[in-house]
């Protein structure tokens, strides 16, 4: 059921819980004031000294630029290890191998290999370019074959909502195991069951990689719960009951935010749990908050903006 089920912190000690490992999440930005709430949150969160911050590459390579500004520049400050995202949607394998390679020389040793929607959008019919990685699987083959970088890739507990199967997801998974993917990282999901039982599923299929749960902090639930739909993630209605008439209410969503997703990490400590990835949306507070109540505290100097 969990990854270590002898966990000797029970509810009322958990800050003690030493060996707690977070990773963050960002986008890159794409306006002058976006960029700069990004470097805050980025400023604000490094010190609580996670194993890598991670930045998402848009939807067929539109922040290919922005995306490599933003990993070399956490790469060049060196305060934590930086991990690109790439997709293999709308481009050539030359061309995907020349932003690997470029990543490799600025100092990048991480990164996120992912297929990507199709440019109409999740739900469309990925179609591969005719001379490009056809999958995720064949993406990862190829980062492997340019540098020994360490490679995550996505899992989902509640399926991909194109695969036909839960199973048919762990074949998948698999295979992007045996193309040399070192770490997953899920979708995020709010029923801690889901992904204790995926992780069940995982292990009884010999998969053995770490399976880093996703989590979620929802700043805001309409907006959240509508790409959750999406994305194939389920919004339990005790979740929405939780945000009910708050949409005009940010200080109030906030707080209920954070305590409904640090009683989610809590729960998954409980259970063994020791490595998080928070999907930030580029905002720190909510994460900064559960981060420290999962007993992390600054490590480092914390850089100037
Ligand atoms: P895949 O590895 O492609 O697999 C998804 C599932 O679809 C598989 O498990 C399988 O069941 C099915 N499938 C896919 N291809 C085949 C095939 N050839 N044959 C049979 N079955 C198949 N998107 C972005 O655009 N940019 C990002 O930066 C980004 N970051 C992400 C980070 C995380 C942690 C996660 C979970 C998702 C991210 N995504 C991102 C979204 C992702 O690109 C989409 O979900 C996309 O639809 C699938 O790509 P994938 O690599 O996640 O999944």
């Amino acid at each position: 059921m969990s990854e270590n089920p002898s966990c000797e912190f029970p509810r009322a000690s958990r800050t003690h819980c030493p060996d707690i490992r977070v990773s963050f999440e960002f986008f890159p930005p794409k306006t002058v004031a976006m960029e700069a709430m990004l470097w805050e949150s980025i400023n604000r969160l490094a010190p609580l000294g996670p194993s890598f911050m991670s930045v998402t590459y848009g939807a067929g390579g539109s922040t290919r630029e922005r995306t490599h500004a933003t990993v070399a520049r956490l790469a060049k400050e060196g305060v934590v290890k930086p991990a690109a995202h790439l997709t293999c949607v709308g481009a050539g394998r030359e061309e995907i191998d020349a932003i690997a390679k470029g990543y490799w020389d600025a100092g990048v040793r991480h990164i996120v290999a992912l297929r990507g929607d199709p440019p109409e959008g999740l739900g469309a019919k990925f179609m591969a370019h005719p001379e490009g990685y056809e999958s995720s699987c064949a993406l990862v083959a190829g980062i492997k074959k340019i540098g020994d970088f360490e490679v995550s890739v996505s899992a989902y507990p509640e399926r991909h909502p194109e695969s036909l199967s839960l199973d048919a997801d762990l074949d998948f998974l698999r295979a992007k195991v045996d193309a040399g993917a070192n770490r997953a990282i899920t979708q995020f999901f709010f029923e801690n069951e889901i992904y204790l039982r995926y992780l069940d599923r995982i292990r009884a299929a010999g998969i053995e990689i770490p399976v880093v749960p996703g989590v979620m902090p929802m700043q805001n639930f309409k907006q959240t719960a509508g790409f959750a739909k999406k994305a194939g993630a389920s919004v339990p209605q005790w979740l929405a009951d939780r945000f009910e008439g708050l949409d005009d209410d940010p200080q109030t969503r906030s707080l209920v935010a954070a305590t409904v997703a640090a009683e989610q990490v809590l729960g998954l400590v409980d259970h063994g749990v020791r490595d998080f990835h928070f999907y930030t949306n580029n905002r720190a507070d909510l994460v900064y908050a559960i981060c420290h109540l999962l007993g992390l505290r600054p490590k480092l100097e914390q850089k100037a903006a």
